[in-house]
């Protein structure tokens, strides 16, 4: 290795799901919504004036940021934005997690945490899930340097109950809380109503999923003033124009649609809890999932094979090849259509 090599500050990415592209595919492996944006967005996009981009954007993002404390009932003050929740996510490890003591989160998660952990050179604990999946507050109650986990967890779509949250929350008043609460739209209880009671909670939610809005990207975050304060020092010394016009103009239309996103992330929900029942009359088991996915096994036929076969027929879901969890897959509902079709194959093919 050259003498410059030796200095490059390396890091094992993380690697995102595949994005195919076949006119005829069923994609459930990003967990993307199968539904497209407010009909808000799309009117906004088709009044957008492109002489606007000469001009830089807000660097405060004040549309999109009161926006979001007008819809979540929170002050402007509590509110962060970023370029989707991985931004944001970023952000806040580079902010918050900056003690000697190791943070902790789950050795089942999102697999972007110890990529930022090791970029950052941030210690870190793994700490085991229990025999179903779940998360175990009590584990969250030693020294740390900083704790996060998603809530409802992916990929095994186990939700934490709001009162063991707090517990956790409670118990560690002398580091960050983060929750990301990527999914939380789809059934669970998010705990943002806390911000107002701890100051070092930190609420981690995205336009992602539950809006339709992945290729946009927009996440946002609630903390207290102080915390949101700090956060926003950071980004200043980092990239002061994070959100580009059309993002502050579209990320506003799509959080306004209140009833649209009702309705929409019900569906979901519905063909979710049809997909469970079929799973489960297929020989599948899974722990219960509060989001627009599940994380499956089947009694007889390995993960890696079912991945395959589906891929063949250009339905595609999420396998990880991973110590634990290299015998299920991730599914991303789609619609109610693509589910069908997808239990269909499935039943001819077991
Ligand atoms: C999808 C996801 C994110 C990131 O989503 P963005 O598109 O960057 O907003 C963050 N955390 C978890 C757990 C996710 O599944």
């Amino acid at each position: 290795m050259s003498i410059w090599e030796e200095n490059v500050r390396k890091v094992v990415p993380y690697t995102p799901g595949e994005q195919p592209d076949f006119p005829d595919m069923i994609k459930l492996n990003t967990n993307e919504n199968p539904y497209p944006p407010s009909p808000l967005v799309e009117k906004a996009l088709k009044e957008m004036d492109a002489d606007a981009l000469r001009l830089y954007p807000a660097p405060a993002a004040d549309a999109l940021v009161e926006g979001l404390a007008a819809v979540y009932h929170v002050k402007k003050e509590q509110v962060f934005v970023g370029v989707g929740s991985d931004d944001v996510l970023a952000m806040a490890f580079l902010t918050f997690f900056n003690s000697d003591k190791p943070i902790l989160f789950p050795n089942i998660t999102y697999s972007f945490y110890d990529v930022w952990a090791d970029l950052f050179r941030i210690p870190y604990e793994q700490i085991p899930l229990n025999e179903e999946f779940a998360i175990v507050p009590e584990d969250y109650m030693k020294e740390n340097g900083g704790i996060i986990f998603p809530n409802p967890n992916a990929p095994t779509g186990v939700e934490m109950p709001f009162e063991e949250v707090e517990r956790i929350i409670a118990h560690n008043p002398e580091s960050v809380v983060i929750i990301d609460e990527a999914y939380v739209d789809f059934g669970a209880a998010s705990v943002l109503p806390l911000i107002e009671k701890y100051e070092n909670l930190l609420v981690v939610q995205t336009t992602s999923k539950s809006r339709s809005m992945a290729g946009m990207r927009i996440g946002f975050a609630f903390g207290s003033e102080k915390m949101i304060h700090y956060l926003n020092d950071a980004k200043y010394s980092f990239n002061s124009y994070t959100m580009n016009r059309p993002s502050l103009i579209l990320g506003s239309a799509a959080i306004q649609d209140e009833a649209y996103f009702r309705e929409t992330t019900a569906k979901i929900v519905t063909v979710r809890e049809w997909t469970k029942k079929e799973l489960k009359r297929l020989g599948f088991s899974f722990p219960d999932s509060k989001t627009n996915f599940i994380f499956a096994t089947h009694e007889h036929v390995p993960a890696k094979e079912l991945f395959e076969a589906l891929k063949k027929q250009h339905i595609f879901v999420r396998y990880f090849n991973k110590p634990g969890i290299d015998n299920y897959l991730r599914i991303t509902i789609g619609t109610e259509e693509q589910m069908k079709k997808l239990i269909a194959f499935l039943e001819q093919y077991l």
